[in-house]
């Protein structure tokens, strides 16, 4: 059983999409706000990618092990993912460029200073729901793109355009000459509409 929201429906407000609605063709996910799924944000694609970018694909492991503990030094957490403090050190820094971690100083007997590392778990969260909001922006103007147009494709697969554009090179493939024929996106349409589906369900949690 399939529940559409009612802003759903006016997103698929386009003859084609409300055709394949109403035959039962399409199956639009569950999306509704009470109904929102919480996930881990740990085993989130878009957390691993955004602490990737953040601070290269060690730092994953790095914010993993913060995230267990209330405060660490460089040492330890180089000890818990066995990898160099220098690395971890280096790591720490993109992340607190970013706001994403803090650290308090403590002197120790021999005058050095030990670095004790937190997670800010808040920020954390704010990042990657603005990545989540930036993701479904661009996702909805690409689901705009696909279904405001009609597309013909090359029989070489060279290519595939618009109705304007083949209409412009007499249906015939810019790069080999080819004839082009007419291209059901509408499986283009399902993967991004079950995305975005997805993505404005879901709640992120620790
Ligand atoms: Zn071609």
């Amino acid at each position: 059983m399939f529940i559409i929201k009612k802003d759903s429906l006016l997103r698929f407000n386009n003859p084609y999409i409300k055709r394949k609605l109403f035959k039962g063709v399409m199956h639009i996910p569950i999306s509704c706000d009470t109904m929102a799924t919480t996930r881990n944000i740990l085993n989130e694609p878009m957390f691993l990618d955004v602490i990737t970018g953040l601070g290269g694909i060690k730092a994953v492991e790095v914010v993993r092990t913060l995230m267990e503990h209330d405060s660490l030094s460089e040492t330890e957490l180089a000890e818990k993912i066995g990898i160099k403090e220098q690395a971890v050190r280096g790591i720490l820094y993109k992340l607190y460029e970013k706001n994403v971690v803090q650290f308090r100083k403590e002197r120790q007997e021999n005058g050095w200073y030990v670095y004790h590392w937190t997670l800010l778990k808040d920020r954390l969260k704010d990042i990657v729901e603005e990545r989540r909001r930036n993701t479904l922006e661009l996702l909805r103007k690409k689901l705009e793109y696909e279904t405001s147009n009609e597309f013909f494709r090359c029989e070489n697969g060279c290519t595939r355009i618009t109705f304007d554009k083949a209409f412009e090179n007499d249906f015939l493939c810019q790069y080999c000459g080819a004839v082009v024929h007419q291209f059901d996106n509408s499986f283009i349409i399902e993967e991004l509409s079950s995305y975005i589906s997805r993505l404005e369900s879901v709640a992120y949690s620790f």
